[in-house]
C-alpha cells in the first residue's frame, strides 16, 4: 500500500486497515478514528493540522505515511449545479467524477477505472478503451474531493452528497478489492457515513463478482440490463455473450436476497432510437423481469462523437415508459443533466492511455464514417446499408 514515496497513503485505508497501520507504528487503535476523521470528514491532508494529534505522534506519521487524493485537473460547474471534476490518476490517465443535485438529493457517480474493457456498444468510456484500475485511495479520493468542495462537513449532519452511484467510468465489478474497500469508507460513520441503501454498484453483469458481494458488502445493485434478450444485449453490452441475462438475474436475485426485503434492485435501460426502444421491447422487458423484484430506471441515450446512435424521441420515450408502468413497474426516466459540461451519462470521456489500440481503432472508424458523409453529402449519394455495417464491422474491432 505504500506509494512512489515509499509513503503509505492513508486516504484508501480501511477503518481495520487503519488500525493495524497505528498498531504497526506503535500506536493505539482508537488513533485510527481521529485520523479517519480528520481525513474524511474535513478534508485534512497535513499533519500538522490535526490539533489532537501530539507534535512526536505528527513527526513519526510524516516519515511514514501521508494523505493523497488524484490531483485534480479541472472542475466545471453546470448551469444546473452538476459538477464534473477530472482528476488525474496514478497512471497519468484521467477519469471523471460527477455530482447531481436534485431537490434534497445529491448524487456522486463516481469512476472506478481509467477506461474500461468491456467495450458496450453505447457507451463513451468503453470507445477509449482500458489503461488502468483505480486504487482504493483513487475511489474514494474522488468523494473526498467532491466532498471537500463542498466546505466539508462531518456525517450526519446535513450535506451536499447524500448518495454515490458506483456508475461512472469502468466495471466496478472488474475492480472488485479497490471498490469493496472505497464502499466501505464510503459506509462507515468515522468516514462519509452513507447509508447502504444510498450506495449503489452498478454493473454490467460481471456474475462470478456478483455471486461474491454478500461477502464483502451489503450496498445497493443497479444492473445495466438494456435490452430484454439475450440475442440484443449481447449487440450493446458484449460481456453477454459470457454470462446471459437468465445467470445474470439469477445471480442479482442471490445478492438480493441477502440484503432483506424492500430492498430492490435497479434495472438500468438505455434506450436506443430504432434498437431497443419498441413497443416489443418494453413488452419484453415486462414479461423477463416479471418475477424480479425491481425498478426501472430509463436513460434516453446521449450522442457523443464516434456513435451513429440517436437518442429516441419523446413520444417514444413516453411509450415505453407507458407499458412498464402499466405492467406494474416503478419506472423513471433519467433527465439529461449538464450537457454544457459533457457530464450527462454514458459520456464521460476522461483521457485515458489506452493499453488496448481500441480508441485508435474507433479514431479511425470514426474519420471513415465522417470522410463517408463528406463523400455522400458531395454526391448526394444516400449514406446506405452497406456503408453502415462497414463502420459497425469497424467499432467491433473486426
Ligand atoms: S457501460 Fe460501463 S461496463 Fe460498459 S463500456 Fe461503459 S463503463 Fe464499461
Amino acid at each position: 500500500m505504500t506509494d512512489a514515496t515509499g509513503k503509505i497513503n492513508l486516504l484508501g485505508l480501511t477503518q481495520a486497515e487503519m488500525e493495524q497501520f497505528f498498531e504497526s507504528i506503535g500506536e493505539k487503535r482508537f488513533r485510527a478514528g481521529q485520523m479517519m476523521k480528520w481525513i474524511h470528514h474535513f478534508g485534512v491532508d497535513d499533519f500538522d493540522a490535526m490539533s489532537n494529534v501530539s507534535k512526536v505522534l505528527r513527526e513519526k506519521l510524516k516519515a511514514s505515511a501521508e494523505i493523497r487524493g488524484p490531483e485534480v485537473v479541472s472542475e466545471d460547474i453546470s448551469t444546473d449545479g452538476t459538477r464534473k471534476w477530472v482528476v488525474r490518476v496514478a497512471s497519468g490517465s484521467c477519469v471523471e467524477t460527477v455530482y447531481i443535485p436534485q431537490g434534497s438529493r445529491g448524487t456522486l457517480c463516481v469512476s472506478s477505472q481509467a477506461g474500461c474493457a468491456l467495450d458496450c456498444s453505447f457507451c463513451s468510456t468503453g470507445k477509449q478503451g482500458f489503461n488502468s484500475d483505480l486504487s482504493a485511495a483513487e475511489v474514494i479520493g474522488q468523494v473526498w474531493i467532491a466532498n471537500k468542495s463542498f466546505g466539508s462537513v462531518p456525517a450526519k449532519i446535513d450535506r451536499a452528497i447524500t448518495n454515490v452511484v458506483m456508475m461512472g467510468m469502468g466495471e466496478p465489478l472488474l475492480n472488485f478489492e479497490n471498490v469493496m474497500d472505497a464502499l466501505s469508507l464510503m459506509m462507515e460513520d468515522q468516514a462519509y457515513g452513507l447509508s447502504k441503501r444510498r450506495v449503489t454498484i452498478s454493473t454490467s453483469g460481471v456474475v462470478p463478482a456478483i455471486d461474491r458481494l454478500k461477502d464483502f458488502t451489503d450496498a445497493s445493485l443497479a444492473i445495466s440490463l438494456h435490452a430484454p434478450n439475450d440475442e440484443l444485449r449481447t449487440q450493446l453490452v458484449p460481456i453477454n455473450k459470457k454470462y446471459p441475462i437468465k445467470e445474470l438475474l439469477r445471480s442479482a436475485a442471490g445478492y438480493m436476497s441477502t440484503l432483506g426485503e424492500r430492498r430492490v434492485c435497479v434495472i438500468e435501460y438505455t434506450l436506443i432510437a430504432g434498437v431497443n426502444d419498441h413497443r416489443q421491447h418494453a413488452r419484453e422487458l415486462a414479461a423477463l423481469l416479471r418475477d424480479f423484484p425491481c425498478k426501472i430506471n430509463i436513460i434516453p441515450f446521449n450522442p457523443f462523437d464516434q456513435s451513429d446512435y440517436r437518442r429516441p424521441s419523446d413520444s417514444s420515450i413516453g411509450n415505453f415508459r407507458q407499458i412498464l408502468h402499466e405492467a406494474g413497474y416503478t419506472v423513471t426516466v433519467r433527465t439529461t443533466r449538464a450537457d454544457d459540461i459533457g457530464a450527462a451519462c454514458g459520456q464521460l470521456v476522461g483521457a485515458v492511455g489506452d493499453n488496448t489500440r481500441r480508441s485508435e481503432r474507433y479514431a479511425e472508424a470514426a474519420s471513415k464514417r465522417l470522410l463517408g458523409e463528406a463523400q455522400s453529402a458531395a454526391t448526394g449519394r444516400e449514406f446506405t446499408k452497406a456503408d453502415n455495417l462497414a463502420v459497425s464491422a469497424d467499432r467491433h474491432g473486426a
